[in-house]
């Protein structure tokens, strides 16, 4: 049976771009090792197979009696639903700790970086295996989604370093027109129903047993989501109810201007007014600076509920 390689529920370019690279190294190792998905792709990760030439992986969401790598998580809301019935090899992450643990001895490469893939590039590096074109090229994109093309607080110099080794592997010669050529794509948010936005890049924590829903839409202009900010409000109202969450928020990014407009339904009226210092009126608040969950949404509201 081979391993597999899994990143977050709701899959961003990051969980499945390091699904492909580190598979890939593992089997080179000598471990097959097959990378897999918990979800449908985004339009953006999409473009990214599409340009490199890679099919979708395994669409898989079980994994009891499996033996598996966890890349991008280690938040249990945020794995495979039945991950205590699996065997973990190893997790490969660049989020804060989370409450996966396991019973038996596995493999931990957690840095803060900006980006899974620029772990998997050290990894490459330690065990002196080349990395095809293709796979280079998937995981730089992977990079310059995460740091938002750099401009993310969480892009490191390992991330830019990274992405110039990476860029010269796949014979890109423009890593960050690539960059926002993707970013476009992403912005392409007209016509989609609300709900798939609204869970486009959708994530659950567990805040001192609080149920905190946070998604994400990053684009290049705000003023996209003029007509449909009701109907995204109306509708993050409805997916706190049907999930007995505590919270629910959705980060809306000007990835340009460089900061974002947060929706948010939330029990508690004063939240971002804890957490951020600043109110939220008619619901919605904006917050300068602010482009990164991991970095600047998520510590900020874990400590204000705790
Ligand atoms: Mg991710
Ligand atoms: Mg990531
Ligand atoms: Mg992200």
């Amino acid at each position: 049976m081979p391993h597999y390689v899994v990143g977050h529920k709701i899959p961003d370019s990051d969980s499945i771009c390091s699904a492909i690279a580190l598979s890939y190294l593992k089997t080179t190792l000598g471990e097959k090792t097959v990378p897999a998905r918990l979800g449908e792709l985004s339009p953006e990760t999409l473009f990214i197979l599409d340009r490199f030439g890679f099919e979708q992986p395994e669409l898989k969401m079980s994994y009891a009696g499996e033996s598996l790598y966890i890349v991008d998580h280690s938040e249990r809301t945020q794995g495979p639903d039945d991950i205590d019935d699996a065997t973990i090899l190893g997790i490969i992450d660049h989020h804060k700790l989370g409450d996966i643990t396991t019973s038996t001895p596995l493999e931990i490469w957690v840095r803060p970086v900006g980006c899974t893939n620029t772990i998997i590039k050290m990894m490459y590096d330690f065990h002196n295996v080349e990395i095809p074109k293709n796979i280079a090229g998937a995981m730089m994109c992977a990079i310059l989604s995460d740091t938002v093309v750099f401009k993310s607080p969480t892009c490191t110099t390992a991330d830019i370093k990274c992405v110039e080794a990476l860029a010269e592997i796949a014979g890109i010669e423009d890593p960050q027109a690539l960059g926002m050529e993707m970013f476009e794509v992403k912005s392409a948010v007209l016509g989609t129903p609300v709900r798939d936005l609204v869970l486009r890049d959708f994530k659950d924590f567990d805040m001192n047993g609080n149920l905190v829903g946070i998604g994400q839409l990053e684009v290049i202009d705000l003023s996209i989501f003029d007509e449909m900010k009701a109907d995204l409000e109306a509708d993050i109202a409805q997916l706190k109810e049907e999930g007995n969450r505590h919270s629910v928020i959705l980060l809306l990014t000007d990835i340009m201007k460089e900061g974002s407009e947060m929706l948010v339904v939330s029990d508690n009226a004063d939240l971002t007014e804890k957490a951020y210092g600043k109110t939220t009126v008619d619901g919605k608040v904006w917050l300068d600076g602010v482009l990164s969950r991991k970095k600047q949404v998520v510590p900020p509201l874990q400590e204000s509920l705790s």
